[in-house]
């Protein structure tokens, strides 16, 4: 089995650079073998026997491809699990990865783990690498309540601060996952969730990357989904959540999206008229951090759409209601 890759844009201390996306196969995600969190389907594309040479064998695959006029900036390493456990991806197999890619003249990696995986033994491959190396925690919520019963997340908020720290403390840099609207949510608590995170997250952050929902195959959010008891976020919610965080960050700190499944049924969508035109604004404000592309958009300079006033009225439906719903499907069933 080999590893997916693709390239995007990337913007590293202002300058626009090549970054190269890889998700590796690995054996999986620990806590989803044993329990596995509401919206996580990443399982499916585990492979159970997969070793560290496998590991090693995809990447150099992949970095074998790279024309050496092309040598992307940033490389973004993604195992559906953690990269810093040394059961999905061994000490030995991360050194060899770091120097392959120090090797092709990378200037930053950036890999995701779970906290618990932060120890001072799984950083030391990172030292003296001549990487920039950013680790991604997806702590989803700062709300312990929202992580444990909405998410069933595995670790508290004070994991996820002290495995910040020790990165911090260590020279690496951080970025927060922040889910944007998790099950059992309404709308506008997903909204307040959200705003509470990234407060709570900015001072242990350099990225606070925010992640609307987005339905994977055999999980518990979509089983809601389908029972008509789940909505995808809003992109209107997703714009408002950018360009409020971005307003209340200290400087230094940024804010970006990246919504997989944008504009469909199972990931964040409007009214399908006007998903395009938000998303794109999206884009270029997670590229660039020019927030008036946000701001032109929610006030109609840049897309005048109807369902506008349709987000507006779900955020004071699910409040008078108590419970998210997906007012849409029930109002295809029913009409
Ligand atoms: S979301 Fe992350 S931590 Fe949760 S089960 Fe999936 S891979 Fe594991
Ligand atoms: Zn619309």
């Amino acid at each position: 089995m080999e590893a997916k890759f693709w390239m995007e844009k990337e913007n590293m201390g202002g300058e626009i650079v090549d970054a190269l996306v890889v998700v590796l196969r690995t054996r999986g995600c620990r806590w989803g073998w044993r329990s596995g969190c509401t919206m996580c389907g990443y399982l499916w594309d585990a492979l159970p026997n997969a070793g560290g040479e496998d590991v090693i064998r995809q990447m150099r695959n992949v970095v074998g491809t790279l024309s050496r006029s092309r040598r992307p900036g940033v490389v973004k390493i993604f195992t559906s699990g953690s990269f810093l456990d040394d059961l999905e991806v061994p000490p030995e197999a991360r050194s060899e990865i770091f120097s392959m890619l120090s090797d092709a003249g990378v200037e930053r990696v950036v890999v995701e783990s779970r906290p618990e995986y932060v120890v001072e033994g799984s950083l030391e491959p990172m030292h003296d690498v001549g990487l920039e190396v950013e680790v991604a925690l997806g702590l989803e919520s700062s709300n312990d309540l929202v992580r444990e019963r909405c998410i069933n997340k595995g670790f508290t908020f004070a994991a996820y601060k002290r495995a910040a720290g020790l990165l911090r403390e260590a020279g690496l840099r951080v970025r927060t996952y922040l889910l944007l609207k998790p099950p059992l949510l309404t709308e506008k608590e997903a909204l307040e969730d959200v705003f509470s995170s990234a407060g709570d997250s900015a001072p242990l952050s350099d990225v606070i990357s925010i992640n609307p929902m987005n339905i994977q195959k055999g999980t518990v959010v979509e089983m809601l989904w389908k029972e008509g008891r789940y909505r995808t976020p809003w992109l209107w919610t997703l714009v408002e959540a950018l360009r409020t965080i971005y307003s209340r960050l200290p400087p230094g700190v940024k804010v970006v999206s990246h919504p997989t499944g944008g504009g469909s049924r199972r990931g964040v969508h409007n009214c399908g008229r006007c998903d395009r035109a938000v998303l794109d604004a999206v884009r270029t404000f997670s590229l660039h951090g020019n927030v008036e592309v946000l701001d032109a958009v929610l006030d109609g300079r840049e897309v005048s759409c109807t369902c506008l006033d349709s987000w507006r009225d779900q955020l004071h439906a699910d409040r008078l209601l108590g419970v998210p719903t997906d007012v849409e499907r029930w109002r295809d069933r029913l009409w």
